[in-house]
């Protein structure tokens, strides 16, 4: 019993097909059917050959059972099962057999039924034509030379063999209908019960989407809130840090100021770095093209690398094709943060040699290039193996080696990120411990058909080794001096630090400033005086800084109704300048703010006949 269910275990398991073991249920039954056949044949005085041929039937149903089962992908058994029994055996078994007296035909019938069960219906077609002829032929030869069957020996065994026949393909067609009614209730009440399966499981992955959106969204808002809340201590140090930059005579506390400044602005780009991150991850990421010059992008890479380079003692170097369209037309800051992060790392990861940065161009068509741009280090190097998780996020490569270097791992994501967006590519080609080149191809269009000429040249009639770019150069001597004694503006922060440091920053304007906690206070301050300008923080307790430019705009006994509101503010987020335009500012100052830019807004402000204009001499 433990044998007959392991055999049939064997021939109806799981990972065979209905169709499979419908060729199992036909074999089985038929080879079950043909042993006691054969039998009864060599009781019915079938000839010696007819046994024979029983025998072999039995022999090559056997047979084929064991190939389709050997072989359970393979088509090939089906076709040859139905093939030797319709063309072969029924035809042999007819003339050895007893012919149309005896049960041959019901097996013939027998066998194209099958032939239909097992294999393709074009290949069934072409059996049960080929049947019918055969049909045709054997009644039509028995007909006209009945010499040719070998006959049974007497009526009786005829019809013993007629009824057997007749209850043996009987049984078979049962048992194979029963299974196919069987399989296919089987397969239907699993399809049901896979339905509700992945029905409940759909509703805990939209469950789980629906969690994992509000995890992300918190992610996002946390980093956006932390981004907030480092810079403005940032602002606090950084403004503090310049005022002690300004003011002090001591060579020591200077150079400690000026270390206090590039820790501060490394710790900025950091922030930078989270807040670009969370927004890329968010898909809150824009770019913003603008018409913009390519050597102002080399001379500001080349200002700011240059003293980091020398510090290391390294060698820096800016190559490029002349022949570069002078002005391009693309998102320039983006541009600018790829290949700052590249020069940055080139420099962090290279001990001693060279840093080598190449601008070439690529002609699309008349207005568009591929601006191709590759960094070049002789330091460490990557592997070929962690090349591979090079631009994955967070991930530092080597972190055993590089422990001693600082780093988030976030950098080279971003770069990828922004390159994607601007639908460019970056690659490296890395050896281990001589060094690295990443290349990032941009496509740009041309804003202007000059060239930017060669940079070093350009670089070297602007003065050997000049300490500012042409564009800081320009600016200061844009920026002009001024003073603003009669001039009062209001500045409204929560963090009294920061009001100092706004206060410090414009003490050489001599403009009258006062300083308010609070919104509450600045609805004080506006009631009393009249302002030419108002510097006004965002988030602060109780009464953010929009709705305190509201009130002000309500104020019925208000001295400030048509004040300019200038929002100055932590709140770095995509969107951030648009949303304080629309709500009434005039103008959006982010935090640490430069004090450059602080005077320059200022100035652009405050009513002419207020300011003292100085000659630049
Ligand atoms: P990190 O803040 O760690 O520098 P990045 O995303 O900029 O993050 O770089 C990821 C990793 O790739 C680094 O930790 C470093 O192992 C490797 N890497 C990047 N640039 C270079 C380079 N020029 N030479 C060698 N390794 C580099």
């Amino acid at each position: 019993m433990e044998r007959l269910k392991k055999i049939l275990k064997y021939f109806f398991r799981d990972e065979l097909t209905i169709r499979h073991k419908l060729v199992n249920v036909i074999l089985g039954s038929a080879l079950l059917v043909q042993i006691p056949s054969t039998i009864v044949t060599i009781f019915v005085g079938t000839s010696a050959g007819g046994i024979v041929i029983q025998f072999l039937m039995a022999a090559i149903i056997a047979f084929v059972l064991y190939l389709v089962n050997k072989f359970p992908e393979s088509k090939v058994p089906a076709i040859l099962i139905t093939t030797i029994t319709n063309i072969f055996l029924f035809p042999v078994m007819y003339f050895m057999c007893g012919g149309y007296a005896t049960g041959i035909v019901q097996w013939m019938l027998f066998g194209a039924i099958f032939t239909w069960l097992l294999v393709d219906i074009k290949w069934a077609v072409v059996i049960s034509v080929i049947n019918f002829v055969i049909l045709n032929g054997c009644l039509r030869i028995e007909n006209h030379y009945p010499q040719y069957v070998e006959h049974l020996t007497n009526r009786n065994d005829e019809i013993t063999d007629t009824a057997g026949a007749f209850i043996f393909v009987t049984i078979i067609f049962g048992l194979i209908f029963k299974y196919q009614t069987y399989a296919y209730e089987k397969q239907a009440r699993i399809l049901k019960e896979s339905d509700e399966e992945l029905r409940k499981l759909n509703e805990e992955l939209e469950e789980a989407n629906v969690r994992l959106a509000s995890a992300s969204e918190a992610k996002t808002t946390f980093l956006a809130n932390m981004s907030h809340e480092i810079r403005t201590p940032i602002n606090a140090v950084l403004g503090m840090d310049e005022m002690i930059i300004r003011e002090c005579q001591d060579k020591q506390i200077l150079e400690y100021a000026n270390d206090i400044d590039s820790a501060g602005h490394q710790l900025l780009s950091l922030v930078n770095d989270i807040l670009d991150f969370s927004k890329i991850e968010s898909g809150k990421m824009e770019l913003h093209p603008v018409e913009f010059e390519l050597f102002s992008i080399m001379n500001d890479c080349y200002n700011m690398i240059f003293m980091r380079a020398k510090r290391k003692e390294l060698e820096f170097i800016i190559e490029n094709d002349p022949d570069i369209p002078a002005f391009l037309y693309g998102d320039e800051v983006r541009i600018r943060q790829i290949i700052m992060n590249l020069l940055t790392n080139a420099v962090k990861y290279t001990k001693d040699g060279q840093v080598k940065l190449r601008f070439d161009h690529e002609k699309i068509d008349d207005d568009n290039i591929n601006l191709i741009i590759s960094v070049k280090d002789t330091g460490i190097g990557i592997s070929e193996e962690n090349q591979k998780y090079l631009f994955d996020s967070f991930k530092r490569i080597d972190e055993k080696n590089n422990r001693n270097i600082e780093g988030t791992g976030l950098g080279l994501t971003i770069t990828k990120k922004f390159t994607d967006m601007m639908g460019g590519t970056i690659t490296v080609d890395s050896v281990l411990y001589e060094g690295s080149t990443f290349t990032v191809t941009i496509p740009q269009k041309i804003a202007d058909k000059g060239t930017v000429g060669k940079f070093d040249e350009r670089f070297k009639r602007r003065g050997e080794g000049g300490g500012h770019s042409e564009k800081a150069e320009k600016e200061a001597e844009k920026r002009e001096k001024f003073t603003a004694p009669y001039a009062r503006i209001l500045v409204v922060d929560d963090v009294k630090m920061n009001l100092n440091v706004v206060r410090l920053l414009l003490k050489n304007t001599e403009i009258q400033i006062d300083l308010a906690a609070s919104g509450d206070e600045c609805l004080k301050y506006t009631l009393m005086k009249s302002y030419d300008l108002i510097l006004m923080d965002h988030m602060m307790p109780i009464m953010d800084g929009i709705e305190a430019l509201h009130r002000i705009r309500e104020q019925a006994e208000g001295l400030n109704a048509d004040t300019p509101v200038v929002a100055l503010t932590a709140n770095a987020l995509v969107g951030a300048q648009e949303m304080y335009l629309e709500e009434g500012f005039v103008s959006y100052l982010s935090k640490p703010v430069k004090s450059a830019d602080l005077e320059e807004c200022i100035l652009r402000h405050l009513p002419e006949d207020k300011i003292v204009r100085e000659s630049n001499g």
